[in-house]
Formats: C-alpha cells, sequence, structure tokens
C-alpha cells in the first residue's frame, strides 16, 4: 500500500510557505519597487519549509510500516499514478492550485485525504467524489487510522464515519519528524541576513494560543486557544537526533508563542542548557511573555533571532481588533535588551488594519525605525474565512483568488484605503527602514555577530 503526500504551490516570484499563518500560509510580497523585488527574490532563495504536519504524518505512516513519500512537483506523475492513496496538504496561498490540480484527470482517479486546517474551513470547494476531508488535526487522524484496505476505502464511499478527536491530546505520542528524508529532496533554508548556513530544522515545543487576537488570527483555529505541550525531554531528544542526523546546529521553533507559558519556557532552556547541546535557534513570541531574566536564559540556551508581533504603533487601531500588548515605552526596553545580549529582532507589523489611514501607517513606520530592532515585516491585515472577525467583513472582501490572501495585499474594501495605497506604503516603510544609515550599520554589525 503507497501513500504520497502532496505540497503544491502556484508559481510566484516570492517566498510562498503553508507552514505560517496557523497553516493557512504567507506568500512574502514585499512590493513592486526595484528594493522590495530585490527583497522578494532574496528571501524566496534564503528561506524555506513545509507544513510541519505534513512531515508528521510522514513520519506515522512510515512509523506504522507504510509506504509514505513527500512530494511537492505536481508533474511527478509516475509517483501520482503509483500512490493508492494521495494526501494533499491545503493552505490559502495555494488554493485555486489545489482546486486545478484535484480536477485534473489523474488526481480524479485517485482517493485523496484532503488534509490541513484550510480544507477544513472550505469543506465545499475540497469534497469532491473522490476526497475525504480529514478532520482536525491531521496528525491525530493518522495516528489513529485503521490501515485495512476496505477501511480506507470506506472514506471515499461514505461507508466510513470517523469518531477521531480534532487534536493530539499527548504530543509527546507523536514521532519525530524524519528531516533527513525531506532534506534528500529538498532544501531547509533560513539564512537571512547571514544567520549561519547549516539546515535550519523546524520543531514545534507547543501548540494553541489563548490570546484575544484569535478573533482574527488563524493559530487558534488550527492549533485551538487551549495551549499543549511537549515535555522539555521529548524536544531535547529531538534537538539531538538532528544535531546526530542531520549535522546541524540550527532550529527554528515553530510555536506560535514560544515563551508563553514561563515555567514551561524556563524548563525547557535548563534542560537544552544541561544538556550542552550548543544550538542556536529562532523563535516567534509576544513581547508581554519576555522579561530581563528570561531573555537571560533564552540568550544562556542559544536563542538567536526571535519575531516580535507588534502591529502597530497606534493604541486605538490594535483596539479595533482587540489586540490588546503592552504600552510603546516597555517594547522598546525589551527590545534594547535582546539587542544588547546579541539577539536579533525582527519587528513585525501590520499595514490596513479596519482603523488604519494613511497617517496611522506612516507613524508605524516611524515607530519601527526608533525602535532597536534590526529587521522589520510590513503585512497586512487579512480577515480570513474560518475566523471570528470574517463574518464582519464577508461583504467587504474585493479579491477574487484565495491565492492572492498571502498576507501581503489588501483584500477586503477599506474604508480609507486601497491597495495601491498599501503597496505604497510596503514600499516606502522598507526602503525607509533598510537604507536608513543606522539600521543598516546595525544589520551589518547583527551580520558579523551571527556568521561563524
Ligand atoms: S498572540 Fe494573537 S496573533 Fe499571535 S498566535 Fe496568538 S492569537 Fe495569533
Amino acid at each position: 500500500m503507497k501513500f504520497l503526500i502532496l505540497d503544491i504551490y502556484p508559481n510566484d516570484d516570492w517566498r510562498l510557505v503553508k507552514d505560517t499563518a496557523g497553516g493557512y500560509g504567507t506568500g512574502n510580497d514585499f512590493g513592486n519597487s526595484i528594493f522590495s523585488k530585490a527583497v522578494n527574490f532574496f528571501v524566496s532563495k534564503m528561506i524555506s519549509m513545509p507544513p510541519m504536519y505534513a512531515l508528521y504524518i510522514h513520519s506515522i505512516l512510515k512509523n506504522r510500516n507504510v509506504s509514505v513519500e513527500y512530494e511537492r512537483n505536481i508533474n511527478n506523475k509516475k509517483l501520482i499514478e503509483e500512490a493508492d492513496y494521495i494526501i494533499m496538504t491545503t493552505s490559502i496561498i495555494s488554493h485555486e492550485t489545489e482546486i486545478n490540480f484535484l480536477n485534473t484527470n489523474i488526481a480524479k482517479n485517485k482517493k485523496i485525504f484532503i488534509s490541513g486546517i484550510f480544507g477544513n474551513v472550505l469543506k465545499d470547494k475540497y469534497k469532491l467524489k473522490n476526497t475525504f476531508i480529514v478532520p482536525g488535526e491531521p496528525e491525530n487522524f493518522f495516528l489513529n487510522l485503521n490501515l485495512d484496505k476496505n477501511e480506507l476505502d470506506g472514506f471515499f464511499n461514505g461507508d466510513q464515519k470517523t469518531q477521531i478527536n480534532n487534536y493530539v491530546d499527548n504530543l509527546d505520542d507523536l514521532p519525530f519528524p524524519d528531516w533527513s528524508y525531506y532534506l534528500k529532496k529538498y532544501p531547509l533554508k533560513n539564512n537571512f541576513l547571514g544567520y549561519n548556513k547549516k539546515n535550519a530544522i523546524p520543531i514545534l515545543a507547543s501548540r494553541g494560543c489563548p490570546y484575544s487576537c484569535f478573533n482574527y488570527c488563524t493559530y487558534p483555529l488550527q492549533q485551538g486557544r487551549k495551549v499543549r505541550y511537549r515535555s522539555p525531554k521529548n524536544v531535547v531528544d529531538e534537538i539531538k537526533l538532528n544535531i546526530e542526523k542531520n549535522r546541524t546546529n540550527k532550529f527554528v521553533f515553530r510555536d506560535p508563542v514560544f515563551s508563553i507559558n514561563r515555567k514551561y519556557t524556563v524548563d525547557l532552556c535548563e534542560e537544552i542548557i544541561k544538556e550542552e547541546l550548543k544550538i542556536e535557534f529562532l523563535i516567534e513570541t509576544h513581547l508581554k511573555n519576555l522579561d530581563d531574566d528570561l531573555i537571560a536564559l533564552l540568550k544562556k540556551a542559544g536563542l538567536k533571532l526571535v519575531y516580535v508581533g507588534i502591529e502597530s504603533s497606534n493604541p486605538d487601531v490594535l483596539k479595533g481588533v482587540k489586540r490588546f500588548t503592552i504600552d510603546n515605552d516597555e517594547q522598546y526596553k525589551l527590545i534594547k535588551n535582546l539587542v544588547e545580549q546579541g539577539i536579533v529582532v525582527k519587528s513585525m507589523f501590520m499595514f490596513g488594519q479596519p482603523d488604519d489611514n494613511e497617517e496611522t501607517i506612516k507613524r508605524t513606520i516611524d515607530y519601527s525605525l526608533s525602535l532597536p530592532n534590526q529587521l522589520v515585516q510590513y503585512s497586512v491585515f487579512t480577515p480570513y474565512p474560518g475566523t471570528p472577525i470574517y463574518k464582519a467583513y464577508e461583504d467587504k472582501i474585493i479579491e477574487k483568488k484565495y491565492e492572492k490572501f498571502n498576507q501581503y495585499n489588501l483584500v477586503y474594501q477599506h474604508k480609507n484605503l486601497e491597495n495601491s495605497d498599501i503597496i505604497k506604503l510596503k514600499n516606502y516603510g522598507y526602503q525607509k527602514f533598510y537604507s536608513n544609515f543606522k539600521n543598516l550599520t546595525t544589520v551589518l554589525k547583527s551580520f558579523s555577530s551571527l556568521l561563524r
């Protein structure tokens, strides 16, 4: 019995990743100025990764002695034809490409498990005679799946009723993703701005996020609002395995808010330090979950690069989307401390929020320049189907193609702004930030501190 995990993408000139934005994916289109196009090209060549659940499914099936392959190339007809079952990943940024594939003759003759949160949200589009929508977290489904052929075929003739819970209860039950298999076919890059050139292994220590921004965010949709954790020992065992098998010391934690639980974060860092792993890692977190002592401990454990969501400098704009955060002075102090510890900080801002206008966005750009962060990201507020906020936007969506919901376009009718304004503001922001002599010097300094 052969399974094929098919993970397909449109042909765009920018980086496309399905794992980000809670499995909806993002397409980093920084703008259309010469400068922004150069950044698009650079990032698309330097950073990549597959959806984590695809690699988890691969390991789950392999451990159950089933033949399973992972493939991104839609033209690999032989692999597709030979598969008894296809497991197709889904995302908003590849939606039309995925649906086009499902309508090809080769796909129509296959039994296809549709996996991932977007396939669940847009069931009507993905449900065809020969498809089955895998409910909830696909790892849980494939862990518990009866692999008898008749049982499997039952999913495609309506005989099979699934009783599987949405989420994996105990994350330590999951096998480790087999990145050495993946690396034989595809690179795992994250060399942005000179961050060391070894493979960057994605790793998940926790899943879920309970914060108020669930209103517009897709992570709680994919992973739930209750936070689940792996034991620190289980995480460290996976790190050790990758150090040994993949000869790297570089890891990208894909947790939605890495330091959401202080005690857990301390335990994990202490385990990493105790085992003398000497790793370098990247995390994404919320500034309100950092303090001076925790920053020092994270640094000792190997933190090199941290992404923090700030979104806007304007409290009223943030209130408009129910995002509650710490005040601007506190943000400055924490970022300064991180930078002084030799940690590179990327602050992430969001343009086109409902109460934004050109003035609030320009002030946010000025604010991003006033902070000590070495890197910035300006993305665009996107009302995603499936999120609570979407109901209020359904009638205002102006973008017809879901693949354009890549977090870098204005997809709804905004009361003050057009998409062309947003593109100009992105061009202006990136150029202003990265051509500023002070920032350029900081970036160059950060290169040298990160280069080995
Ligand atoms: S903090 Fe907010 S934006 Fe970040 S993952 Fe949680 S809900 Fe989403």
